[in-house]
């Protein structure tokens, strides 16, 4: 009963309190009311209606009704993982070709490529002490394998290259060295940037120091228990060790145990000899200067974890629906688009090597190229290489993008990694930034599949990439030619 009567007075007051509460809420409200009359109110700008262009028509017939998804969806669910070389590769170069031509573009083609042919196998590690557990891994690609019964050593972990170089070598010889540096999640993908080198040149740096295998904390912002792959290369002069990825989970396990900890690495994987791949192309004849091009490019090949919906399905996607767009709409541009789907971009870069080699004689008539390789992130920017003369170019193709919610255009070195040889020629580049907050969740990993695909922000950046396409394609200015590149290309 005392706790009845306690909690009635209570309850009371709470009531008392509130009505006076919602009474101060009241008072405030008039309060701010009054004030908010009273002061001047800033004129809010409404920008200038737009005047329709085969552009801007172009923009929104995307946005309203784009097919992007759906070219995605086919190529991930039907063809599914095409690493280069695989069967999966062949199947989605038929297929690309097919797509090509069953939407009405002109000289629909394939210019072979030689690419590597890396391929998975059994990939097993487990913790053997301080007590047994099973580790998720998986093989880097390009990775050599592990003698068959594994090697078995203890760890020892680096938080970075630097951190590896003030061990001892008695510290390093014999050992697994662990890399277990933690990706940012950014909008911009920079910390994929920041750690990429620890998953390419990991193995020979740990080599040199006398280390028997790598293992390296995903390049990854997710928490899933799957490991991502990605590319990894030998240093000439170092010894070839094996090279694993670890799920994110397991690199906080090993980080959390510290001390001494022995493990056991399986690993298969190998590399054959060289096949035989294709760059799929098709083109759109320009109105006024149809021996003028240009490029938009994604790059067909996926790794072979999952069936790469983000990447690169979904660049596919956009390639394919900014076609289908400019063909349904009828008003070819001044100039040729030329759309590219490339090879071996993953492992190799091979593609975007034959391409710049197959059309050297012409590479002074490419005014631009762009490629879509951000997944289905909504378009966040648009970046140029170049000086005012471009700036002049690129501006008025920039505000076709403000109504998608992107600002004045940048300066930046930035474009897809098959155009590094196109930029190094001098070629123009254009680039549609994409949000990658999500993306390198699911990037190279068992995860990478359709589900992952949002069709509405894949719409959104579809229309970026077609309205760009377009009018560079159709712009009455020169984008100039490009100065000499930076040591440092882009990263697949
Ligand atoms: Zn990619
Ligand atoms: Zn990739």
């Amino acid at each position: 009963m005392v706790t009845a009567k306690w909690r009635s007075r209570n309850t009371l007051d709470e009531l008392a309190r509130s009505c006076e509460a919602i009474r101060m809420r009241w008072f405030l409200l008039i309060a701010l009311t009054l004030v908010a009359c009273a002061t001047p109110q800033p004129k809010t700008v409404t920008p200038p209606p737009e005047t329709p262009t085969p552009a801007t028509q172009l923009r929104d017939a995307v946005l309203k009704g784009s097919h992007a998804h759906e070219f995605t969806r086919e190529l991930a669910d039907r063809i599914g993982p095409r690493l280069a070389g695989s069967p999966g590769d062949a199947r989605a170069v038929a297929w690309a070709k097919a797509a090509m031509e069953n939407l009405g573009l002109r000289d629909v083609r394939t210019e072979p490529v030689k690419v590597p042919h890396w391929v998975r196998g059994v990939e097993t590690a487990q913790i053997l002490t301080p007590a047994p557990q099973p580790l998720t891994v998986t093989a880097i690609g390009g990775s050599i394998s592990t003698p068959e019964d594994g090697i078995e050593a203890e760890l020892v972990e680096a938080a970075s290259f630097d951190d590896l170089a003030k061990l001892p070598d008695a510290a390093v010889k014999g050992k697994i060295v662990f890399f277990s540096a933690v990706m940012a999640r950014t909008a911009t993908g920079e910390g994929y940037g920041a750690n990429h080198r620890y998953r390419t040149d990991s193995a020979s740096i740990a080599a040199k120091r006398g280390a028997v295998a790598v293992l390296v904390r995903s390049l990854s912002t997710d928490d899933a228990r799957l490991p991502h792959t990605g590319a990894m290369m030998y240093a000439d002069g170092a010894p070839k060790i094996p090279a694993a990825a670890l799920s994110t989970p397991d690199a906080d396990l090993l980080h959390r145990l510290g001390g001494r900890i022995r493990v056991r690495l399986v690993l298969t994987c190998q590399t054959l000899p060289d096949a035989t791949s294709a760059n799929v192309i098709g083109e759109i004849r320009g109105r006024e200067k149809p021996e003028e091009i240009v490029v938009l490019g994604a790059h067909l090949d996926s790794w072979d974890l999952g069936s790469g919906a983000q990447d690169d399905g979904a660049g596919v996607g956009i390639v394919l629906e900014t076609a289908r767009q400019v063909l349904a709409a009828n008003a070819p541009p001044r100039r040729t688009i030329r759309f590219v789907l490339f090879a071996n971009e993953e492992n190799g870069l091979r593609g975007g090597t034959a391409y710049a080699q197959a059309h050297k004689a012409e590479l002074l008539k490419h005014v631009a190229a762009i490629e879509a390789d951000g997944g289905d992130g909504a378009p966040t920017g648009l970046s140029y290489l170049g000086g005012p003369e471009q700036l002049a170019a690129v501006a008025p193709i920039a505000k076709l993008l403000a109504p998608l919610g992107v600002g004045a255009p940048e300066q930046a070195e930035h474009h897809g990694a098959d155009l590094t040889p196109l930029r190094a020629a001098g070629v123009p580049m254009l680039s549609v930034h994409q949000d990658a907050s999500r993306y390198f969740d699911w990037h190279h990993s068992a995860d990478d599949t359709y589900d992952k695909i949002r069709p509405d922000q894949l719409a959104r950046a579809a229309a970026a990439f077609a309205a760009v396409t377009y009018a560079a394609a159709d712009s009455p200015s020169s984008f100039g030619r490009l100065p000499e590149p930076p040591p440092s290309g882009t990263k697949p």
